[in-house]
């Protein structure tokens, strides 16, 4: 258990109009903070008003990089009631990020904990239009001021909270996708398996390219062969091949979505055969051709299934299906967001009440 300080705004901030919330704009009243010190561990866990931070400017998070992030929801049903997904997967891999990064393990319990803390204290800003929730932002930096190269000896263990709309206005909108055959995001042995800013930075050039290329999203090969599907910006891929979802297995340079995981749990429920394995572009492309890519879609927590119409890569230009949301795309959406929102039975133990 953590012994939070709550120390509550004087000044509440206006709540924002449900319907322009768009992403990662607009932020609550209060933030949570932990400090880390090498020797005594991670102390003085408090929820103060959001505020700006005061850092030298040689804090190491500065220069090399050392951070890591988790990305979450806490969602309002319809009966009123205010749910968080699988937060503890999100605490479980930020150790998994940690252990990469050379930053110290953080127990899940009090990641849960100072999750829940935090939304609670600002669970009126949970909005209640359909299809919007509170995006919580967890992350962790480097404070040591130093500019040399080693693990830092300090930390900060953040959370802000940030009202988010609809991803999708008007229903499931499928989008095109840029297959990237120049850059790459990750190899095995790096870090594309932990969610830090590196993979991000590495990953602007090539999402420039694509909305340039009039694409939305880029979708990245293997760093070794550039050959083999890896996973969209910041969703995991999958696809339906001749009746059977087929989705890239983790190799290391992938990011273990948890929605990537409750796709995959709910697809083997529902008695479909589900494959993680190595897919060739180039076996894409043969299913494309002879009618059997059947669906293609993105899994993460922004969007829960982002359904793809088209894939480019290089000269080819792939239709999947018909270019519309695929069946297995819209059952999916509608069953984990009826989970999320109490409407779904939770039959696998998913939701968390704060
Ligand atoms: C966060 C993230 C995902 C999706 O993970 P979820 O847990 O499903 O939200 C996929 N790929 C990358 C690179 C990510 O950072």
């Amino acid at each position: 258990m953590l012994d939070i300080k709550i120390t509550r705004t004087q000044t509440p901030k206006e709540k924002p109009d449900e319907t322009k919330l768009g992403f990662g704009k607009i932020f609550t009243d209060h933030m949570f903070i932990m400090d880390y010190t090498e020797g005594k561990g991670w102390h003085d866990p408090r929820i103060e008003p959001y505020h700006n931070l005061s850092l030298s400017p040689a804090s190491m998070v500065f220069h090399y990089g050392q951070e890591m992030f988790e990305g979450l929801k806490a969602y309002r049903g319809e009966d009123g009631k205010a749910r968080l997904f699988r937060p503890d997967m999100n605490g479980k891999r930020t150790n998994d990020t940690n252990k990469r990064l050379c930053i110290p393990e953080l127990p899940v319990e009090d990641f849960v904990e100072a999750v829940k803390a935090v939304v609670k204290v600002d669970e009126d800003w949970i909005p209640t239009a359909p299809s919007t929730s509170l995006y919580i932002r967890p992350f962790i930096i480097a404070t040591d001021d130093f500019l040399g190269v080693a693990p830092s000896k300090t930390y900060m263990f953040i959370i802000i909270l940030s009202p988010s709309g609809a991803y999708y206005e008007s229903g499931l909108a499928p989008v095109g996708i840029w297959i990237e055959d120049d850059y790459v995001r990750a190899v095995k042995g790096g870090i594309g398996f932990a969610k830090t800013g590196g993979n991000y930075a590495a990953s602007l050039a090539a999402q420039v390219k694509a909305h340039d290329g009039g694409y939305s999203q880029v979708l990245w090969l293997d760093g070794v062969e550039r050959k083999y599907i890896e996973e969209v910006g910041a969703m995991n891929i999958f696809f339906k091949i001749d009746g059977k979802v087929v989705t890239p297995a983790l190799s290391g340079s992938i990011l273990p979505g948890i929605t990537r995981n409750s796709v995959i749990t709910l697809c083997k429920d529902w008695g479909l055969e589900v494959e993680e394995r190595k897919i060739s572009v180039d076996e894409l492309i043969e299913a494309q051709k002879s009618g059997k890519l059947e669906e293609c879609f993105g899994s993460g927590t922004a969007a829960v299934i982002s359904p793809v119409g088209t894939l480019r890569y290089k000269d080819d230009v792939m239709q999947i299906g018909d270019g519309t949301t695929g069946a297995l795309s819209q059952k999916l959406y509608d069953t984990v967001t009826g989970i999320q929102n109490g409407t779904v039975e939770d039959k696998f133990g998913w939701v968390v009440n704060v």
